[in-house]
């Protein structure tokens, strides 16, 4: 059976580390790093995230200022509260809520943030700062999967890994953090040939196609590392249920280790999140 990387316990240690550097940032500088969170439109998936990213935000002792603006929101409106952000010497991280109604350009929205305060990593000046290997704001959520990843292989040289997934926000930033921890890494996608081989020959999986348990058992090397980053919600019986992108009971029987959907990759993004938001504060500082 395959070791359990518990992202709610790892969080959990992270958010302990926020909070120590917001109470550091605090005593030495007068600082409270502030996070703000702008929220366009009802979509009620993206008002639970939203909820959720302020609540642990206040556990730490970080300030939130949150902003909801309703669906008619123009583009203009929107550019104008990044710019009052921007330039308020009291916000040290901005985060847009993506996704954006269908007549927002989220292109123009997370350009129009200033890269010093893009907790999110998805700024071009982050993004190219990411691949160059120079320190950048990095995403979320392939931060918290470097982290888990740490735990069951604190040297990551020369392992191979795959990235089944090439999006902006999880994908590509994955697989350029692997590749500076010295993986040789492989990039698919939903036109890659033989999909299944390349997962079987590697060290590590990191799936993020957003399809309810593609990966099955027979894709994975016994012993390998299956980092599961996919959301999927589905019915059961009149209720709710989230499902990862692997089939966690079978690939857990042959895997080294995996983490599972709830409770893995989520809660590491939010962690993610704040250690974003303590590194812009510190940064902003300097
Ligand atoms: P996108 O839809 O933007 O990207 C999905 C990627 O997967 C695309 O590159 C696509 O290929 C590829 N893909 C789709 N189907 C297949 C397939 N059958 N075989 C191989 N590749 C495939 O999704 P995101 O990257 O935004 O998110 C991925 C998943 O991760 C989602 O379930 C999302 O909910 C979840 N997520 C979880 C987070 C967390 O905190 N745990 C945070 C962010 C996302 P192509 O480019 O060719 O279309």
């Amino acid at each position: 059976m395959a070791q359990l990387i518990d992202g709610k316990q790892l969080s959990n240690q992270v958010l302990q580390e926020v909070a120590s550097e917001v109470e550091q940032l605090r005593a030495e500088h007068d600082v409270v790093p502030t996070l703000a969170v702008v929220l366009v439109g009802e979509d009620p998936a993206s008002q639970v995230y939203v909820r959720n990213k302020v609540k642990r935000a206040k556990e730490t002792g970080m300030g939130s200022i949150e902003h909801r603006l309703g669906t008619a929101t123009t583009q203009g409106d929107l550019n104008q509260l990044i710019d009052q952000l921007n330039n308020d010497p009291q916000v040290h991280g901005i985060l847009v809520q993506l996704p954006l109604p269908s007549h927002l350009d989220e292109e123009q929205v997370i350009a129009a943030i200033n890269p010093a305060k893009d907790v999110d990593g998805f700024h071009p000046v982050n993004v190219g700062a990411l691949a160059a290997g120079q320190a950048s704001l990095v995403p979320c959520t392939p931060q918290g999967c470097m982290i888990m990843l740490r735990q069951v292989h604190p040297d990551l040289s020369g392992k191979n890994a795959v990235v089944v997934g090439r999006s902006n926000i999880v994908g590509k930033p994955m697989a350029a953090l692997l590749l500076q921890a010295n993986c040789t890494v492989t990039i698919a996608h939903s036109r890659t040939k033989d999909i299944e081989s390349l997962c079987r020959n590697a060290d590590i999986v990191i799936a993020a196609a957003g399809r309810m348990e593609l990966i099955n058992a027979d894709w994975i090397r016994p012993g390998a590392t299956v980092i599961d980053v996919g959301i999927n919600a589905i019915e059961v019986d009149g209720k709710r249920k989230l499902v990862g992108d692997v089939a966690f009971d079978s690939v857990s029987e042959i895997a080294g280790a995996i983490t599972p959907v709830p409770g893995g990759v989520g809660p590491m993004t939010i962690a993610c999140l704040l250690l974003n938001t303590t590194r812009a504060a510190r940064r902003q500082l300097a």
